[in-house]
């Protein structure tokens, strides 16, 4: 499945204010909210719609209505910055969760937290900011298609290192990967480069 990488003039903008060191935890939760527009306009871009007949002021017509409902998963605790963008855009949104963190001894990623919600007709938008080594982000679409049965999933994401990329890709290359930016590389310790330094931390204001 495609990595689809924003290319607007927008995107650039937010992404790059997102990432400026001077930028405090407030202008940063905006700022995500405001990149999660575009992010979640593009992963509903195919999202089924059905004809209706209304009534202008004019005269009868035939539109096109949404007709595909959405579940969001955010990914615990960065992937909540994403969330309020899918339910200002989809209102009837359904939210399930899964908090993933790295087990001590095997290294390996594992669910901490899930709460999910029946899924059935509905397409899951798993929301992640940072696609890093992709071992969460794959282990949180795992957990999806163990537990519940929605017709598709997408993973979105703010920036993605290539790792992260090539990982979701091998463990579900069904899944569509919808990101800001697309950047360079990982470091030592598993952060993006360019990058932006700890989403969690700089959403959250805990550094
Ligand atoms: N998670 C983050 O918050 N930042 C990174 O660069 C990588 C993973």
């Amino acid at each position: 499945m495609p990595l689809t990488v924003l290319d607007h003039p927008l995107a650039h903008d937010l992404l790059s204010r997102l990432r400026d060191v001077r930028t405090d935890p407030s202008e940063f939760r905006a700022l995500t909210r405001r990149l999660g527009w575009l992010l979640i306009t593009e992963a509903t871009r195919d999202l089924a719609t059905e004809t209706v007949s209304i009534d202008t002021p004019m005269e009868p017509m035939e539109t096109q209505r949404i007709s595909e409902r959405l579940v969001a998963i955010p990914v615990l605790r960065a992937g909540l910055g994403l969330l309020d963008a899918v339910t200002d855009l989809y209102p009837d949104t359904v939210v399930g969760y899964v908090g993933m963190e790295r087990d001590e001894v095997t290294l390996q990623p594992r669910d901490y937290y899930a709460k999910l919600p029946p899924m059935d007709g509905r397409r899951a938008l798993v929301v992640d900011p940072m696609l890093a080594t992709g071992g969460s982000g794959s282990a949180a679409i795992s957990h999806v298609k163990a537990n519940a049965h929605p017709t598709s999933i997408t993973f979105v994401c703010v920036v993605a290192a290539p790792e992260g990329v090539a990982q979701i890709e091998r463990d579900h290359p069904e899944v569509p990967i919808i990101a800001g930016a697309l950047d360079r590389q990982l470091n030592e310790q598993g952060f993006i480069l360019p990058g932006l330094g700890d989403f969690g931390d700089r959403l959250h204001g805990t550094f």
